[in-house]
């Protein structure tokens, strides 16, 4: 056994059996196994970590899928009888996963509510976002599930999401126009049946670039 093997066997004995590297059906073995396909020694020097270190990347990339979105805002709603205006939380980053190529997109999501005497804390909307970006996705899907979840969890007056991102799998495939920049929008109640209030996001959102 080499020396290197040897490092990434000691590497790897704190690791439980879900992620062993010799465990045919984890991560590792099949990095493992596509470094081997693109023509590479998995066993060289520079590639020998490797199959870890993604395992360890994809499971940070995708640790959404163990979290609960509605836990996330169910532990900060609180009561507000008196403000009924618009709240708008802009230019929250995001970085996700396309499940087409599983290739990175990432921009800003911008979310609004009116509240209708439930109010959750500001920080938790941004949590909400990451909670759905860390999956594999599609932009499509992010901005309504952030829209469906709050609408469900705060019961307002209406919701608004506008998510701007570029995708890694137009850029660097040199699809078309690859320089674009993908807009998605989700509205809910007042926000989907009253122009002025969509109006007034919009402004809102684009009133002040960063
Ligand atoms: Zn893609």
């Amino acid at each position: 056994m080499s020396s290197q093997r040897a490092l990434y066997n000691e590497m790897h004995s704190e690791l439980d059996s879900r992620t062993a590297p010799d465990s045919p059906d984890g991560i590792e073995g099949h990095v493992r196994n596509i470094l081997k396909h693109m023509g590479e020694d998995p066993d060289r020097e520079g590639l020998l970590k490797t199959p870890y270190r993604v395992a360890r990347a994809f499971e940070y990339l995708t640790k959404g899928y163990q979290q609960d979105p509605k836990e996330v805002i169910n532990n900060a709603i609180f009561t507000e009888e008196d403000y009924s205006e618009m709240i708008v939380v802009k230019d929250i980053d995001f970085f996700s996963m396309c499940e087409h190529h599983i290739l990175p997109f990432f921009g800003r999501a911008n979310v609004a509510y009116i509240p209708n005497k439930r109010i959750v804390g500001i920080s938790k909307v941004a949590r909400l976002v990451d909670v759905y970006a860390r999956r594999l996705q599609v932009q499509e899907r992010i901005t309504t599930q952030v829209a469906n979840t709050l609408m469900e969890e705060l019961n307002p007056l209406g919701v608004g999401v506008i998510i701007t991102a570029e995708h890694l799998c137009m850029r660097m495939r040199g699809v078309e126009k690859q320089n674009s920049i993908v807009t998605t929008s989700a509205t809910l109640g007042a926000f989907r049946t009253h122009q002025e209030t969509r109006e007034e996001f919009i402004t809102l959102v684009n009133g002040r670039q960063r």
